[in-house]
């Protein structure tokens, strides 16, 4: 967390649901988003056992629409914040993922290691349903290599936000891997 960001301790409420003998401490966090909006972090931590969880609120609306690039070349860039409102597309050319949302799709917020492993994870499921001598699995196989890699930190790729409605965030570790790009009005239909 950036020197940016300030912790603010708040009442111990709930029972840890994991070891049942905790209590769930809850820590806020006020973070401002390179662009100059405001996030709410929210952490539930366990003062005995490891059990963590996280979430997130936008304080305010990032209306700006445009494009986020956040560059990944090592661990410490796989914690990047990623928060994906539902007009979002996300694209990691390099292992050729894309997700477009589609109609009833949710806001999403993850790290860029919780990307890679649900990408993994139906990357997999695909890869099962196929036929043994289909000419895809090649192609796959050389996917979940890279993806492997990329999960450990040894992969370089780009991740790429494009919303045309505002309201995505990314939140990276090293800003200086980071870049916005504003959409011009005429590339907005
Ligand atoms: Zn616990």
């Amino acid at each position: 967390m950036s020197d940016k960001s300030k912790n603010d301790e708040v009442e111990f409420s709930f029972k840890c649901p994991s070891c049942d003998k905790g209590q769930i401490k809850i820590l806020k966090t006020t973070y401002d988003v390179p662009d100059g909006d405001k996030m709410l972090l929210i952490k539930f931590e366990c003062n005995i056992c490891n059990f963590s969880n996280n979430d997130v609120i936008p304080l305010t609306t990032n209306n700006t629409p445009g494009i986020m690039t956040l560059k990944v070349s090592n661990e410490n860039d796989l914690k990047s914040k990623i928060y994906r409102s539902p007009v979002g597309k996300l694209e990691i050319p390099e292992l050729e993922l894309f997700v477009v949302p589609g109609p009833n799709a949710d806001f999403y917020y993850t790290n860029v290691e919780g990307i890679l492993f649900r990408f993994e994870n139906a990357v997999l499921i695909y890869r099962k349903n196929l036929e043994k001598d289909d000419d895809e699995i090649e192609d796959i196989d050389k996917i979940l290599h890279d993806l492997h890699k990329a999960i450990k930190g040894e992969f370089k790729f780009t991740l790429i936000i494009t919303d045309t409605g505002g309201g995505s965030y990314i939140i990276p570790e090293d800003e200086s891997k980071y870049s916005f790009q504003k959409f011009e009005h005429k590339e907005l239909n």
